[in-house]
């Protein structure tokens, strides 16, 4: 286990670190994503996508879930899991046969964080009192497997 810590001081700076963190990324990756409502969760994933040559007006995959995008290096699901229960829930949507199939990106999986794999990335958003347009993130990487992206998104 890892943390780091990164301000990130606009919107073009989280697409920015969106598409760096997205570089690093294999097949069955997971990515957890927390912080409140406009804090920059889907804007970062749309960095991600971006990354991967995937349209970059994407949707809250809120009401559905998960949506499902297909790049030529691996699919891409895009959870929201606010709205489940909890993680049997997630298991009964076969949440969990996603984890194998390709990089899985999942807003709020820290409510999931009983059934997720060992190694997983966790990022948490903070907004500043002071400026609309800065967010801090803390990041951590479960397991051990991942440190190493750690190392390599601060270089
Ligand atoms: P979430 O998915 O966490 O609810 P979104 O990514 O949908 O949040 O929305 C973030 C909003 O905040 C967008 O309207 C975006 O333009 C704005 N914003 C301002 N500064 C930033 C920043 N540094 N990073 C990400 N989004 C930002
Ligand atoms: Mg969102």
């Amino acid at each position: 286990m890892k943390t780091i810590q990164l301000t990130l001081k606009n919107e073009k700076e989280t697409l920015a670190f969106g598409e760096k963190l997205a570089s690093l990324l294999k097949p069955s990756d997971i990515i957890v994503l927390t912080g409140d409502l406009g804090a920059g969760k889907t804007k970062l994933t749309e960095g991600i996508l971006r990354y991967f040559g995937l349209s970059d007006e994407i949707s809250s995959p809120t009401f559905t879930i998960v949506n499902e995008y297909h790049s030529d290096f691996c699919p891409i699901y895009h959870f929201d899991v606010y709205r489940l229960e909890d993680s049997s829930e997630f298991l009964e949507i076969g949440g969990e046969e996603y984890f194998e199939k390709g990089i899985c990106i999942i807003e709020w999986g820290e409510m999931i964080s009983d059934i997720l794999p060992k190694d997983y990335i966790h990022i948490i958003f903070d907004k500043e009192d002071t400026d609309e347009n800065i967010r801090k993130l803390k990041i951590t990487s479960y397991g051990n497997k991942l440190d190493c992206y750690l190392e390599r998104i601060l270089s």
